[in-house]
């Protein structure tokens, strides 16, 4: 097809490998907390819908206070229950609703935007009163705008997973939670503004092989629906209105690709192992049950890291012990005796769940993520989930692993939490393994710097760079802005790295790598040269990494390691690295990292 218009390339950051060539649909703000509602027109004939959108966004919040004024009612006073009352008077507020209604339909701007415009109003004049008891009620006014607002943009949220056909998405931002909800059979690839390659956005569309690039700015409004792009998942890479010999020599990379990954495929069965006979374990990341077939086509050893807070994040209702139970239990039993290293759950930072976390954090990142959030305000939810692991022990090589430890502190008391749980199954003779392994994430700079102490406690580790390379570096993983200051192979890093491999040796506990690190071919070298014993990592690379292993001298590999954690700069010791993965695998570095 050729298009007649301008050939325009856009570059942005390789997120998840593959080649699309398609049409657009453009995907607004929207998720499971709200986000800043957009000033952008919308046609006339959106009007309508619009309208809908915001009369169903009142309905829902309405239900929703209700509820929650029912299951309040039992557990306090009345006049303390009264307070749902004022926030239904807003949602039934006719004045307000008509005047949000007019401002779609004469402004041509969307629900959210007109209620949240409107809104601001009120609290404004209400925020300037001196009277606290009207003070107060801006609070409320707050509470339930957010949940509309949130409800507004909620309604797009079907439009995730029911798309109208093959299409190519384009968003200023997609959620993990929203990256979750995609229709796979239909969404092509997908191209946003923000993120980065350790975001977890690009992680999950990794692992659905969803092609991506993530951090093309401007590239959203650029674009309409129904326009022809290509989208180059290997260099990150989005060509709008190509032309047509630009779409041939897509057409035959996309032929390369599949022979590429096909003869990748037919070594999945081959042993991970350097030419003199070290071997490194391989294992897989996955976010999902059905993850696990993959894992097992791609040659895995077993499940390295399960993310089980996405069982959390889209779920209507909290996932109960049983249901969780079943789902470690199937895991278990499909892998026979490989292992399957259960982390429990990691909310908070940018992996938010509307019935746990909360919005208002300033710095998400540094809040109440995963075992804080556990520690401090839902023990119910670990006591929870750590029954159901235990439970599914009985059936299979399962390991229990807690994320983001700063201090031995939070060890000590996950270990108590963990041995009372054990002791109340054994008085109710409930079956499960009494030796389950405990590990930790070590993805903190302290955890790193500590891990002498922490080892002493604990029955593995497992290197979380995704994180580590965040925290220490000061550099938010999922901001585009500054994606070139994210590198894994800093002196800090690759110190810390060491550090913690050496501590886990000297307790001798072994110790896994579960970032992204571990599916970059570029740092494989320097990786199994320091001692790493497992690589856990998206099916999908596995591939990529076995091949270099099997390519490899252990000695050549150590001496790498040895020289890099001496160099100055990242790039100094990036050089090191590719300059042996140019020797002895060629085709790696040509395909895997220049594109095809
Ligand atoms: C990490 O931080 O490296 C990690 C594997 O965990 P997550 O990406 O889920 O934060
Ligand atoms: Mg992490």
């Amino acid at each position: 097809m050729e298009t007649g218009k301008r050939e325009i390339v856009f570059h942005g950051i390789p997120a998840s490998p593959g080649i699309a060539i398609g049409t657009v649909l453009l995907i607004g703000h929207h998720g499971n907390t709200y986000k800043m509602p957009e000033d952008k027109a919308i046609s006339e004939d959106a009007i309508p819908s619009e309208i809908l959108k915001f009369n169903n966004a009142l309905d829902k919040t309405r239900a929703e206070i209700q509820d929650i004024q029912k299951q309040v009612q039992s557990k306090v006073e009345e006049k303390d229950a009264s307070i749902f009352d004022a926030h239904l008077l807003i949602v039934d507020d006719k004045m307000l609703m008509n005047e949000v209604e007019e401002m779609i339909r004469k402004k041509t701007r969307p629900a959210d935007f007109c209620f949240y415009r409107i809104i601001q109003r009120y609290v404004s004049a209400l925020s300037v009163m001196t009277d606290p008891y009207i003070k107060g009620r801006t609070a409320d006014i707050e509470d339930v705008a957010s949940r509309i607002i949130s409800n507004i943009q909620g309604q797009q949220r079907q439009v995730l997973d029911h798309l109208p056909g093959q299409r190519i998405i384009i968003a200023r931002d997609l959620t993990p939670s929203d990256t979750a909800l995609l229709d796979r059979e239909n969404v092509q690839a997908f191209a946003i503004e923000t993120g980065s390659r350790t975001s977890h956005t690009a992680i999950l569309a990794r692992s659905m092989q969803i092609p991506a690039v993530v951090g093309l700015q401007k590239l959203y409004e650029r674009l309409q629906n129904g326009d022809f792009v290509i989208v180059d998942g290997f260099i990150g890479t989005v060509i709008i209105n190509p032309k047509e010999e630009t779409q041939n020599l897509y057409a035959l990379k996309e032929t390369k690709e599949e022979q590429y990954y096909a003869d990748l495929l037919k070594e999945s069965r081959l042993r991970p192992e350097t030419i003199d006979a070290f071997s490194v374990q391989l294992a897989a990341n996955i976010e999902h049950l059905n993850d696990i077939t993959q894992a097992k086509l791609y040659g895995a050893a077993g499940v390295g890291l399960f993310r089980t807070e996405y069982l959390y994040i889209n779920a209507q209702v909290l996932p109960s012990e049983d249901d969780q139970f079943n789902i470690y239990k199937s895991a278990a039993e499909s892998l026979e005796d490989q292992p399957i290293i259960i982390r429990t759950l990691d909310l908070g930072g940018d992996k938010l769940s509307s019935h746990i976390t909360s919005s208002k954090e300033l710095n998400p990142f540094l809040g109440l993520r995963a075992v804080r959030l556990c520690l401090q305000k839902r023990q119910d939810l670990l006591i929870t989930q750590i029954r159901a692991i235990l439970r599914a022990s009985a059936f299979g090589n399962v390991k229990i692993m807690f994320p983001m430890i700063t201090c031995a502190d939070e060890v000590d008391k996950l270990k108590e939490m963990v041995e009372e749980i054990k002791q109340e199954l054994l008085k109710s003779k409930i079956d499960f393994n009494r030796d389950v392994e405990l590990g930790i994430m070590v993805e903190t700079p302290s955890a790193a710097i500590i891990a002498d102490v922490l080892a002493q406690k604990v029955d593995f580790f497992s290197i979380g760079t995704n994180d580590l390379v965040q925290y220490t570096l000061a550099v938010d993983r999922g901001n585009e802005n500054v994606a070139y200051l994210y590198q894994p192979s800093h002196p800090a890093i690759l110190d810390l790295i060491n550090r913690v491999v050496k501590a886990a040796r000297n307790n001798k506990i072994w110790v896994s790598l579960c970032g992204e690190m571990a599916s970059d071919p570029r740092y494989t070298p320097i990786l199994v040269g320091l001692g790493i014993n497992e690589l856990s990592m998206s099916p999908v690379s596995l591939g990529v990494i076995r091949r270099i292993i099997r390519r490899m001298r252990m000695h050549e590999a150590e001496e790498i390691a040895e020289k890099s954690i001496k160099c100055k700069t990242a790039e100094e010791a990036l050089e090191l690295s590719e300059n042996l993965l140019m020797k002895i695998a060629p085709d790696i570095v040509n395909i895997a990292l220049k594109g095809l």
